[in-house]
């Protein structure tokens, strides 16, 4: 099953008018591969990074399950689509863990963000003590099934982001055995759910993905392309990553 490789950026809580430079500079790399690529912004950004990258694919990094209401500081899909995103992320590790949210809460936002329009790249990830205790495959395919959303009606719009939370940040990654043996269990948790959708379905790593390792976590089978964090504010940092996966 040929999957195209989708390669993210996750800008997190950093950014600001004066960089999207770098936006602008990544978005014109996008014209040229053959791979799909985004960048997730803060909330601030997504409206000026559309206008800086015309045409490239500007999303969000967490959204509400609601279509509006008394949720101060929260933003809905329909405010995302208005500002010009095509995407959004759920559930990362850092929303997960700082904000309480649990699966229930991933699925409904997931939900509520496809049937809106946007696609949907959905985290899941286990902890430096889940992998110690040599729990990380039942605890993240566990994670996994409680977050999916009931139906997924286009599967080229949903991917699924396994980030090891030890591996974010750290410049840890886990090893290629651990990498393959966690995708394959989650490529046969997605099939279980969806049938043949589930062979369609993008599974993206993400923790510490850099230009030197990225064409060695590329090459593993089930790995459809990368969740970027650090290495995706500079342009400099980011392309290479998507070199590597083209
Ligand atoms: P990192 O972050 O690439 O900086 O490790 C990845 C992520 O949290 O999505």
């Amino acid at each position: 099953m040929a999957r195209r490789k989708l390669v993210v950026g996750n800008w997190k809580m950093h950014g600001v008018a004066a960089n999207l430079g770098q936006v602008t500079h990544i978005s014109i790399a996008a014209e040229v591969t053959d791979i799909d690529m985004a960048l997730c912004l803060p909330a601030t950004l997504i409206e000026r990074g559309v206008r800086a990258a015309p045409g490239f694919a500007i999303g969000g990094q967490d959204v509400h399950a609601f279509p509006e209401g008394p949720h101060t500081g929260a933003i809905s899909a329909a405010m995302l689509l208005d500002a010009g995103a095509r995407l959004t992320i759920v559930g990362h590790s850092e929303r997960r863990e700082g904000q309480g949210e649990t699966d229930a809460d991933v699925k409904a936002k997931a939900e509520a963000a496809l049937s809106a329009g946007l696609d949907v790249i959905l985290c899941i990830g286990e902890s430096d003590a889940v992998r110690e205790a040599g729990k990380a495959v039942a605890t993240v395919s566990a994670q996994l099934d409680a977050s999916l959303p009931d139906k997924v009606a286009d599967p080229a719009r949903f991917s699924i982001a396994y980030e090891p939370i030890w591996a974010i940040g750290t410049g840890k990654i886990p090893s290629v055995h651990d990498i393959e043996e966690m995708h394959s269990a989650l490529r046969g948790r997605l099939v279980a759910a969806y049938g043949d959708a589930g062979n369609q379905i993008r599974i993206l790593y993400g923790g510490s993905v850099k230009a030197a390792n990225a064409a060695n976590i590329f090459a593993v089978d089930n790995v459809d392309g990368a969740l970027v964090g650090g290495a995706s504010l500079l342009a400099a940092d980011f392309l290479p990553i998507v070199e590597a996966a083209a």
